[in-house]
Order: C-alpha cells, then sequence, then structure tokens
C-alpha cells in the first residue's frame, strides 16, 4: 500500500493508537488528518450548545500537541473544515490514497459519520476501521456486545474472569507524508464562535489538552504524587488536585489510552504497592468500557426520555427551574455549588455530578435529558457515553433497574462536613457555621443578620422546600 490517510477522531494520541500503527505498517506515506466538522457545535435539540468553552479550548491544545508530535517524527496533522465525509473524500482523491484508516465509536451520530465517510470513498479504496478506545478489546468479550448483561457487576465479573487487556502498541518511529499538501490552520475559538472559558485559580487543575500533558497528569498522580495507593479512599473528595485522578479529560479525547493507563497501573504495582486501591482505577476503567458497549448495544435508546428501559416516567419541561440548576442558583448550597465548579471550570467530581443530576431529575423532576445536553455543552471530560449512560443511570432510566435518589443534603452534610467545599464556590455562604453552610433556609432573620446573609438577597431562597420533597420521596 502506498498512501494511507488517517482519519483522527476521539484518539488524539501516537502511543497504543492502532488505528495510526496499523496504517504506519502497511503504507509507505500517511496523511493523518483532523476533521474541524461543524456538526459537532451549535445548539442541540435539547437547548444547550453540544460545545462550550472548556472542551473546545482542550481540544484545540490536543490538536496541537498531536501535530507537534506528528512534525517531530517528519510527518504533519492535516487540519481541514468541513463535513467529515467531503473533506476525507477530497483528500483521499487528492493524495491518490488507497485506503483510509479511522477509530470506530459506538455512539449514533459517530455511527452515522463513519458510514457517510466510507459511503463516499470511491470503491477501490479501503475503509479500516479500529476499536481503540476501551481497556477491554470488543473482540475479546466473552459475551457478544449485542447480548451483554444490562447491568454492571455481572457483566464485569464474567468479563474479568476471562479477558486479558492486550499490550499497547508502540507509537510509529518516523512518519512520511506527501508533498504540496496544505496542513490548513487549526481554528481559534472565536473562530468557532465559541466562547473563551472563564479562568479560575480554584480549578482543581489547568487541564491542558493533549498526549504530553496527560501522561504528565498521569506521571504527576501515579509515580511523583503517588496517590495510587489511596485512590479508592480519597476518590469521593471534593477538593483539590489528587482526591481522584481527573485522568477523564484525555481518556475522553484519547489523549491517553485506557490499555497504556493499565500498563502503568500495574508498573505502579509491580515497582510500588498492589492493593485495594490501586484495582480501584482499574475498576473504574471497567465501569467506562461498560458504557461504551452499552452504548453499542442500545444505541439511540440511550436518549429516549424512559430511556433502554423505556420507563414511564412524568418529565416536566420547566426552563425557568432548569435555568436555575444551570446557573447554580437553586437555593440548595451543595448543588449550587457543583454547579458553578462546572461552570467556571469544566469539571466537576463524580460525587459532585452524581448529586447535581439527581436533584434535577428526582428532586424537580425535570428532564433528564437537559442535563445531560448541559453536561455534554461544559464538561471538559464529555463522552458521548460515560455522560448519557451516567445521566440515564442517576434518573432512574438506564442500566439500574432500583430507582432511588440522593438525598443532596445529607450527601453534603458527608462528604462535606466542614462545608468547605460549599464555601469555596459560594463565597457569599463563607461566614456561616456548617449547618446553615448546607441548610441556610433554616436561619431565622436574627440569624441571617448576625452572619450577615441575607436570603433573597446575598444568597437565593431555595426554589422548592426540598426537606419536604425528600419526604413525599421516601
Ligand atoms: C451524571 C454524570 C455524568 C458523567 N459524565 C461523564 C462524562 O461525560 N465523561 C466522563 O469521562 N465521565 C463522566 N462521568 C463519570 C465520572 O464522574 C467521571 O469520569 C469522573 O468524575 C472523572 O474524574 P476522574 O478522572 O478524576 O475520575 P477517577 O475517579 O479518577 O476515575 C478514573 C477514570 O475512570 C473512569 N470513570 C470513573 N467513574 C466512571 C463512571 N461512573 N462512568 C464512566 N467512567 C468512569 C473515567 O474515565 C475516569 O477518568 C459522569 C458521571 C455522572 C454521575
Amino acid at each position: 500500500m502506498h498512501t494511507a490517510v488517517v482519519w483522527f477522531r476521539d484518539d488524539l494520541r501516537l502511543d497504543d493508537n492502532p488505528t495510526v500503527a496499523d496504517a504506519a505498517a502497511q503504507a509507505t506515506e500517511l496523511v493523518p488528518v483532523y476533521v474541524v466538522d461543524p456538526r459537532r457545535r451549535g445548539q442541540s435539540e435539547y437547548g444547550p450548545e453540544k460545545l462550550g468553552g472548556h472542551r473546545a479550548r482542550f481540544r484545540r491544545e490536543a490538536i496541537l500537541d498531536l501535530r507537534q508530535s506528528l512534525r517531530d517524527l517528519g510527518g504533519e496533522l492535516f487540519v481541514w473544515e468541513g463535513h467529515a465525509e467531503a473533506v476525507v473524500s477530497d483528500i483521499v482523491e487528492t493524495v491518490d490514497a488507497d485506503a483510509v484508516f479511522a477509530q470506530t465509536k459506538p455512539a449514533t451520530e459517530e455511527i452515522e459519520r463513519e458510514h457517510a465517510v466510507k459511503t463516499a470513498l470511491p470503491g477501490t479504496v479501503d475503509f479500516e476501521r479500529r476499536w481503540t478506545h476501551t481497556l477491554y478489546h470488543i473482540n475479546d468479550l466473552p459475551t457478544p456486545y449485542d447480548r451483554i448483561d444490562d447491568t454492571f457487576t455481572p457483566w464485569r465479573k464474567e468479563a474479568e474472569d476471562v479477558v486479558e487487556v492486550r499490550d499497547p502498541v508502540p507509537a510509529p518511529e518516523s512518519v512520511s507524508i506527501p508533498a504540496d499538501l496544505p496542513p490548513g490552520e487549526i481554528p481559534t475559538l472565536s473562530d468557532l464562535t465559541v466562547d473563551s472559558p472563564p479562568e479560575d485559580d480554584r480549578s482543581v487543575l489547568s487541564f491542558e489538552g493533549g498526549e504530553t500533558p496527560g501522561k504528565r497528569r498521569v506521571d504527576s498522580y501515579i509515580w511523583e504524587g503517588d496517590h495510587l495507593r489511596e485512590y479508592k479512599q480519597t476518590r469521593n473528595g471534593l477538593l483539590g488536585a489528587d482526591y481522584s485522578s481527573k485522568f477523564s479529560p484525555w481518556l475522553a479525547a484519547g489523549c491517553l489510552s485506557p490499555r497504556w493507563l493499565h500498563r502503568e497501573i500495574q508498573r505502579y504495582e509491580d515497582d510500588r504497592v498492589a492493593n485495594e486501591d490501586t484495582y480501584w482505577l482499574v475498576f473504574e476503567l471497567l465501569w467506562r468500557d461498560f458504557f461504551q458497549f452499552q452504548f453499542l448495544k442500545h444505541g439511540a435508546d440511550f436518549f429516549a426520555p424512559g430511556g433502554i428501559r423505556g420507563v414511564e416516567k412524568d418529565w416536566r419541561q420547566d426552563r425557568e427551574q432548569f435555568d436555575r440548576w444551570k446557573r447554580g442558583e437553586t437555593g440548595v448550597p451543595f448543588v449550587d455549588a457543583n454547579m458553578r465548579e462546572l461552570n467556571r471550570t469544566g469539571y466537576m467530581s463524580n460525587r459532585g455530578r452524581q448529586n447535581v443530576a439527581s436533584f434535577l431529575a428526582d428532586a424537580l423532576a425535570v428532564d433528564w435529558r437537559w442535563g445531560a445536553a448541559y453536561f455534554e455543552q461544559q464538561l471538559v471530560d464529555y463522552d458521548v457515553a460515560s455522560n448519557w449512560g451516567n445521566w440515564a443511570y442517576q434518573a432512574g432510566v438506564g442500566n439500574d433497574s432500583r430507582d432511588n435518589h440522593f438525598d443532596v443534603l445529607s450527601q453534603a452534610e458527608y462528604y462535606d462536613d466542614g462545608a468547605e467545599y460549599v464555601r469555596r464556590w459560594l463565597p457569599e455562604l463563607d461566614g456561616l457555621p456548617p449547618e446553615y453552610a448546607h441548610r441556610p433556609w433554616r436561619m431565622t432573620d436574627e440569624q441571617q443578620a448576625t452572619y450577615g446573609v441575607e436570603l433573597g438577597v446575598d444568597y437565593p431562597r431555595p426554589m422548592i422546600d426540598i426537606e419536604a420533597r425528600y419526604d413525599e420521596l421516601g
């Protein structure tokens, strides 16, 4: 094979990228391409934008980093704008390519794009798809994906018993490209008409996009910080860079591969310590895998109001309540603090995500899909399967037949007992003791005057009687 186009998608890396490795092994010349497709941004059908500033910035950095890494190998990353099927077939024609290599993803729009690209190619050009973003390879599952269990634990136990994680594949040593092909400009956020994200020094991490910064984060968390040995014990934290790995943005954009990460975990276990905490990071990566395979199995059903189980629920379409939730002005401090962290930084802890999702879907009974769409806009680590899968789960229409709500108030008091987290993101509550920082509506007028926090003026009154609502939900 003389020339192969490599269409980069959510696999913005060279290490353990079988799409690139296989193309490099089979072709003399590579044409690595990233397509800036306008369909990945703009307004979603639920209202929010598909792509917000936090992820747009991260992705731009990841593309810059990938271009630099390819240049270091003698290659290039060609960045062209347009619909993927038009751009890829244009390039194929220009360089007279023999094949296109691309990552395959499980979600509906992504699969549609793949079909469109394949269909637009001349019949003589091969379209080679590679499954590259999970820990377990899809072909190694003991039960084919369309028949896997819809509950995590039985699926995990069956898979863990038999599946061996495949070895990561090395990056190519050099890349040779055709002459005279214009590399293309990497668009800025303003070219994309996406607002620049705010900068906030309260952010848990600066989250710089790219394989190089992703590996630096692994180094800092696993090796320098030595945090893996206590991961399970700290992962429900809320403050600081190291209570959890924060690998999610790099995994979602494919700057890091889960298999490469798995090898780092194994090296750590060999060199330092192997315990329940080190295993637990693998366990969480299996949650990630589970949702990826579930998406392939159930497809568009994940976006239905009743989810994959067709659960009948009366979702409210209340834009005013939704907007208050989005802005972090519900009057329930733990919800507001988490939403403000998300808005300012693009990140929220797993504990926070579960609570704000439950507040929207259970306490307010507002359409859970609006919340998922808002997360899609804001999250720096947005991944279609992880996001919609977790939202459906939390809303009681996903991969868990139990329908439990979170009691956000007792969660707040348990996980943020000194109210440090709430006060970090809601400085207007700074003077309050923890009991009122979590339930400010319990303050009398005199107490409000004493602490200098007037409800309805300095901080919103709660939008619903949340304590009564939890009594009602049981
Ligand atoms: C409503 C809701 C929406 C979510 N949306 C996303 C999303 O869009 N993208 C995303 O990557 N994660 C999502 N998650 C899962 C989880 O909250 C994040 O992966 C995690 O908080 C990221 O921080 P971390 O990398 O420090 O996680 P760690 O605790 O260090 O976990 C390590 C890795 O395991 C994976 N992981 C952990 N928990 C989960 C989980 N429940 N589901 C899937 N993968 C998991 C992630 O890749 C994560 O980076 C969502 C969870 C909820 C409840």
